[in-house]
């Protein structure tokens, strides 16, 4: 049987790998740089079930459920906030979906929040959700752990080097090269469609604020924070960046998510430090799983939610690659096939 060859060993290639090794295959696992040096070991560590469909909420239970039994996992919830027209009828369609879809879902009353919050200002929202069992973890220890995991299966890991460095004629190759995917595809002829996009974060100085603070997310600016070790951090939407173009931190946006961090919760906050990270975004915002071309694989495009979705999406394309079965239509890889897919000869 051919070696399997994962390229990039952030969260999603590790969880890959990890499949892939369980199953008795041979797998190398090789980062240019080093596991969870790229976006995964950045992340903010929100995760949510409470998603747009039910693929994807089955993809972030595996997560979870992995979250729970390998690494850390805590249940502090998820608060929507809900300022504008458009995101109070977005927050109401999502209650109705998220009931249906069988997970737990709750409309909080002010009085709820201010009493773990009691400065927070919410004068100018208009309706909230709260899903009690999303949360938060720490993204760097996780892919680390799976990494190890998929070592301790049988897996060879290789940092420091590029993955063309290694790749022979019989390989398959997975590629979870998160930001970089489209360049790793570009060598194997390969176009897929992803733009690289920058997310910013800031880390505050200590604040008083509870250890069970749900991440607070405002729908209608982006705004999203989380509480880690006494100090918040904070995040917006997603920028948008040239392909290859290295994220770098923004200081106009350093001061606008601390004005907002203020606005919202009426505490002076200072910032100890921010840094920038590269997320791979598809045209639909649905990542790219399964096979591309003969021996290729894509775990990609996952459009700024690659952490929660990465176990679930792993077990997709490592079930595929095992022939266990078939990622389906609206993630598969393929569904831009006839624009883009070229087959390929791997050398
Ligand atoms: C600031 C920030 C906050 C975020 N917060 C969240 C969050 O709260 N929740 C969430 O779900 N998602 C979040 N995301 C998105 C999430 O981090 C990513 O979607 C996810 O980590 C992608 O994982 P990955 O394994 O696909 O990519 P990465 O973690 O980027 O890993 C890709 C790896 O590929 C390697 N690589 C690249 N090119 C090559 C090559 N030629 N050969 C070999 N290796 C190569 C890189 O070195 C890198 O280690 C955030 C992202 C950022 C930037």
């Amino acid at each position: 049987m051919s070696r399997i060859v994962v390229a990039g060993a952030g969260m999603v290639g590790s969880a890959v790998a990890m499949r892939l090794a369980s199953a008795g295959r041979q797998v190398v696992l090789v980062d240019q740089r080093a596991v969870a040096s790229g976006a995964s070991g950045m992340a903010m560590g929100a995760v949510r079930q409470s998603l747009a469909n039910e693929v994807e909420i089955a993809m972030a239970r595996a997560t979870i459920n992995w979250l729970r039994e390998h690494s850390q996992f805590q249940s502090v919830g998820y608060l929507a906030l809900a300022t504008t027209i458009e995101s109070e009828i977005e927050l109401s369609r999502r209650f109705s979906f998220l009931r249906r879809a069988g997970i737990r879902v709750e409309r909080p009353r002010p009085d709820w929040v201010r009493s773990f919050l009691p400065s927070i200002g919410l004068d100018d929202v208009a309706a909230m959700l709260f899903t009690p069992e999303d949360g938060i973890t720490d993204s760097t220890h996780a892919t680390r752990t799976a990494a190890a995991l998929a070592v301790e299966a049988g897996a060879e890991l290789i940092e420091g080097t590029d993955v063309s460095e290694l790749i022979e004629n019989d390989d398959i190759i997975v590629i979870a090269c998160g930001a970089d995917s489209a360049r790793v595809a570009a060598r194997f002829n390969i176009t897929v469609p992803l733009e690289c996009v920058t997310l910013q974060l800031v880390e505050t100085e200590p604040v008083v604020v509870p250890g069970d603070l749900p991440v607070i997310v405002d729908i209608g600016s982006g705004l999203h924070f989380r509480q880690r070790d006494g100090r918040l951090v904070a995040g917006g939407s997603l920028q948008g960046a040239p392909i290859h173009k290295e994220p770098s931190v923004d200081p106009r946006i350093v001061v606008s998510l601390t004005d907002a961090l203020t606005r919202r919760l009426h505490i002076g906050v200072s910032v100890s430090r921010s840094w920038a990270g590269s997320i791979d975004r598809t045209p639909d915002g649905r990542a790219l799983l399964g096979q591309i071309a003969e021996r290729v694989y894509l775990a990609c495009g996952f459009s700024g939610r690659g952490f929660l979705l990465s176990v679930g999406a792993a077990q997709l394309v490592a079930g595929e690659i095992l022939g266990w079965g078939r990622v389906g239509p609206d993630y598969h890889a393929a569904r831009f096939a006839s624009k883009l897919a070229v087959p390929v000869d791997v050398k």
